[in-house]
């Protein structure tokens, strides 16, 4: 008799496969979890052997298997997150092999332990200096790093790089995967909590040990100390010698971030980020794996590496929006958090001054548990916060700063305090156009117009990156000096401060000027030395940073973000301006915010005004509810684009018309996106809204699963979108 047949179900990180079946050769002991090399045609692919049951059953005849290749030597993806990656597969309508490549980090997973070569310049300058060779070098002043990550960096090809190596500008670096990341200590500075503080941690802690899964909402006004409350919780997961995940919404919230944890625990954390050099992605994903690394700190992908042991996932400043991933699989890190922590039986916290309004639903109805602490730490009280009419206290024409927050400003000034001006807008200008004939700029690639960024001399597309030169001549009409910018942007309102109080120190504060940890530290280091007197900045300034001489805050625009119109314009614009207001008062002093508006009645600013949050989020919910939107009704996007706009249409209106009739669930489209052109592709869309009883995945997957599209037609499908664009 035949033994029996090892045959093993492999998902391959190869998109557009789905899982395949192959034999275990005899010896190689495999279960799943496993990561194994595989063969496919004559290519030799990584992919990890899943559960049978998972895909159904599809058997091939057993002597068309071919056997598995190798088994790569690490440890094998665990149960629950594999639950998970199933879940994120099905849930967001994408496949396994997707999920699974954010599970691998590339290929972080396939590196064997030991040493790797990196590169750094010598300061020998070689002695044959091409063109190529002269400005790698420039580039490449103090970097390092493999060959392949330094020629990208300097945008030549690895040649250049080896030869320059070759030639003695550049040596080897020997770097180690596994030098260990040092232990945090629990104890290491442990404040005295507050009485609300400890009544908050005390639930966290205890779900810890527990090891219980429970998602908290801890929903403290900025300056309350959510931090060092989570924090303790964090301690308590490392006395149990669990390992701890801090989800944080920006990288330029980092570096402030990592100085408060070392100081709370003796030791920086480590960190997981997009742009790090492999060797130390490999050396964290290891470190994560084999549970030596506690602690780590990163950006919405570190949600889906292989803990070994995770104890707690504290997802901080959790209402962000910047938690939705936008391309390749399209899901929202807070919900995937909350999802892991199930699977895997551990405490999830979601913190947050302005939790979004789905987190506190889940509060009301008793699926998440809700943790207040409602005042300031110590002395501190929440800002005052006043609304300024801009139809009444108007600025000067071509100006945008009302004269109350003018007076505000000199007030600050005098007495040697700060001020936060906030914009959500990078740039100079929003718009440019030609006075002569309204020619617009519009990006060649995308629905938008073109932005100018007077600091860099461009004109920059803000959804594809498409810079040029700003025209001397109106390409339109031939007229020069014509061009007029129609609107302001950060660094417009940050020259008409210059030009008002020309002694103010300022500095503008946007993913432009903060795009590094370093870059945001630097900035963190100018202001606490009080080098600054104004800030000028984005949403990227409202969050997380702690200014104590800072005591006004002055929102140019509240307008803005009502403007759009999408499903959740007012609950994001309230928390973007109770976000900016809460980096006011911080310390002592006590704070002052002005919100210009032209609509000072209009619901959301007077819920700012009156301090009267459970106002806004009340009447928020009751529109939300009657209009059947989340939580109490979900939406999809199904996206359709190709670079021929007839393809995008036409495939379009075969999905329109397959359509399923389903109760409770409604289709809105065919239609062109309103980004009707993005990256070159025109877009069509349609939206589905369906009741929350209905499974509109499911239905969605069959109803897509049915149609056939031509190659250069993409079909992409946005569950519980945040963008409606
Ligand atoms: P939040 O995250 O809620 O905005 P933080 O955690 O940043 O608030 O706290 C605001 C400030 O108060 C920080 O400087 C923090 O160190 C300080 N703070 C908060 N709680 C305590 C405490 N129990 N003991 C000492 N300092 C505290
Ligand atoms: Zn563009």
């Amino acid at each position: 008799m035949n033994p029996p047949l090892k045959r093993v179900r492999v998902v391959l990180l190869t998109q557009a496969i789905g899982p395949l079946d192959y034999r275990l050769p005899d010896g190689m002991n495999a279960k799943p979890g496993c990561v194994v090399m595989v063969p496919l045609g004559p290519r030799k692919l990584p992919g990890v052997i899943w559960d049978e049951d998972i895909f159904g059953d599809d058997p091939v005849d057993a002597k068309k298997l071919r056997n598995v290749l190798e088994l790569v030597e690490c440890p094998p993806i665990g149960k629950g997150l594999r639950r998970l990656v199933d879940w994120v597969a099905d849930y967001y309508l994408t496949q396994h092999s997707a999920v699974l490549r954010m599970v691998l980090a590339s290929s972080a997973a396939f590196t064997t332990s030991g040493t790797i070569t990196e590169y750094r310049r010598t300061g020998l300058e070689p002695a044959r200096l091409t063109p190529q060779r002269a400005a790698a070098l420039d580039a490449l002043e103090g970097a390092q790093g493999l060959v392949r990550e330094l020629a990208a960096e300097a945008g030549v090809s690895d040649n250049i790089i080896r030869g320059l190596i070759k030639a003695g500008a550049f040596e080897p670096v020997t770097i180690s995967v596994d030098t260990p990341f040092p232990e945090a200590l629990p104890d290491f500075a442990a404040p005295q909590l507050n009485a609300a503080q400890q009544t908050a941690a005390d639930a966290m802690t205890s779900a810890v040990r527990e090891g219980s899964f429970t998602t908290f909402v801890l929903d403290g006004v900025t300056g309350s100390g959510k931090t060092e409350t989570y924090f303790e919780a964090v301690a308590e997961a490392l006395r149990q010698k669990k390992q701890i995940l801090v989800l944080l919404p920006e990288i330029a919230l980092t570096q402030p971030f990592l100085k408060r944890f070392e100081e709370r625990f003796g030791v920086e954390p480590a960190t997981w980020h997009s742009n790090m050099r492999s060797t130390q992605r490999r050396r964290v994903w290891r470190a994560i794996a084999d549970g030596s690394a506690k602690v780590l700190v990163g950006a919405r992908s570190a949600l889906f590496l292989p803990f070994a042991n995770p104890g707690l996932i504290i997802v901080d400043e959790a209402h962000e929006t910047s938690f939705k991933q936008e391309d390749g699989v399209r899901y929202h890190a807070r919900d995937v958090a909350v999802m892991r922590g199930r699977f895997e039986r551990f405490p999830v916290v979601l913190a947050s001054a302005t939790p979004a309004l789905e987190s506190r639903h889940m509060v009301a109805i008793g699926r998440y548990k809700g943790l207040e602490i409602p005042s300031r730490f110590g002395a501190a009280k929440m800002p005052e916060i006043k609304a300024i009419d801009l139809t009444v206290d108007a600025p000067e024409r071509q100006h945008w700063i009302a004269p109350t927050l003018l007076k505000a400003l000199e007030e600050r000034l005098d007495r040697g305090e700060q001020s936060l001006l906030f914009l959500n807008r990078r740039g100079y200008a929003p718009l440019t156009l030609c006075r002569t004939c309204g020619h617009r700029f519009q990006c060649p690639n995308c629905t938008s117009w073109m932005v100018e960024h007077r600091l860099v001399r461009r004109l920059a597309c803000h959804h594809c990156g498409h810079v040029m030169p700003p025209p001397e001549e109106c390409p339109e009409c031939g007229e020069a000096d014509t061009l007029v910018a129609c609107g302001p942007g950060v660094e417009r309102i940050s020259d008409e401060v210059n030009r008002l109080l020309p002694e103010a120190r300022t500095i503008v504060a946007t993913s432009d000027t903060l795009w590094s940890p370093e870059k945001a530290a630097e900035f963190v280091a100018r202001v606490e030395s009080k080098a600054v007197d104004i800030i000028i900045g984005t949403q990227l300034v409202t969050k997380g940073y702690h200014f104590p001489e800072l005591t006004l805050v002055g929102v140019i625009d509240a307008d803005l973000g009502l403007e759009g119109g999408d499903l959740r314009a007012a609950e994001r614009t309230f928390q973007q301006i109770a976000q900016a207001a809460g980096r006011a008062g911080r310390g002592e002093k006590p704070g002052e915010v002005f919100i210009q508006t032209r609509n000072p009645n209009h619901p959301v600013i007077a819920a700012l005004v009156a301090g009267d949050r459970d106002a806004f989020y009340d009447a928020e919910t009751e529109q939300r509810k009657s209009a059947g939107a989340p939580p109490f009704g979900r939406f999809a996007a199904i996206i359709i684009s190709s670079e021929d706009e007839r393809e995008a249409i036409e495939a379009a209106r075969a999905i329109g018309a397959a359509a399923p009739r389903t109760d409770g669930m409604y289709i809105y489209g065919p239609a062109p996106a309103p980004l009707a052109m993005l990256r070159g592709r025109y877009r069509q869309r349609l939206l589905v809204h369906a009741q929350r009883s209905v499974e509109m995945q499911a239905i969605i997957r069959e109803w897509l699963g049915g149609i056939q599209f031509p190659r250069s037609v993409r079909v992409g499908v946005d569950v519980d979108p945040y963008s409606f664009l």
